[in-house]
């Protein structure tokens, strides 16, 4: 990847972490002649790194009327993960900044943005670095902020560190992230598949034994 390639993945992904964005969705629904029409839902989602914040702090949200409902019981140690994770990004965001030389700001959103403002500073090497990086927080967070989706813990061992049933999968967003390694897998560079391909052999291979 070019230079100019790069600060535009990195500057993509941090406006994903901490921009709010409109959401379309198509809503079905049948007329008083009961003609099946739809028409469009508008909503603004936080940025990702908020979405992790609120599901930390406040666990229970029953704004959707669509969608699956979460397991209840679920709920406590999913909404620690969910801490950590977004401790960990503002940890590691933290880190580069001090790095660079940056005035730390009062959010990490505030600090993702510096330190994108200060890419023009970094040599190839640390560009590709951050690159790295961005996309590791953006797929934690990814994983973690699936609240209306239930979140998918397979009872199999990871295969970066075969630590057992530390692997989260949210399928919705096609990511999954190991809590014990730290490893991610998505759908941009196809690793999810064969993650699904490897718990799928896993499962049915214990199914057969
Ligand atoms: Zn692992």
């Amino acid at each position: 990847m070019d230079r100019d390639t790069t600060i535009t993945a990195i500057t993509g992904l941090a406006e994903q972490l901490c921009d709010p964005h409109h959401h379309v969705e198509r809503v079905r629904y049948w007329d008083k002649n009961r003609n099946e029409k739809h028409r469009e839902w508008r909503t603004t989602q936080p940025g990702l790194l908020q979405q992790l914040h609120d599901a930390a702090v406040e666990p229970v949200q029953a704004t959707a009327d669509t969608g699956p409902r979460p397991t209840p019981g679920s709920r406590p140690p999913l909404a620690l993960e969910a801490l950590s994770t977004h401790a960990a990004i503002c940890t590691h965001v933290h880190h580069w900044c001090w790095s660079l030389n940056l005035n730390p700001r009062n959010t990490v959103e505030g600090n993702l943005r510096a330190l994108i403002g200060a890419t023009g500073q970094l040599d190839d090497d640390d560009l590709t670095l951050l690159a790295v990086e961005l996309r590791t927080w953006h797929r934690w967070a990814s994983v973690a902020t699936g609240w209306t989706a239930p979140l998918f813990a397979p009872h199999v061992p990871c295969p970066a560190c075969h630590t057992t049933g530390q692997l989260r999968v949210n399928l919705t967003a096609q990511a999954a992230h190991c809590r014990a390694c730290q490893a991610t897998w998505a759908s941009d560079d196809g690793s999810i598949y064969h993650l699904g391909a490897y718990i799928q052999a896993h499962t049915s291979r214990k199914a057969a034994a």
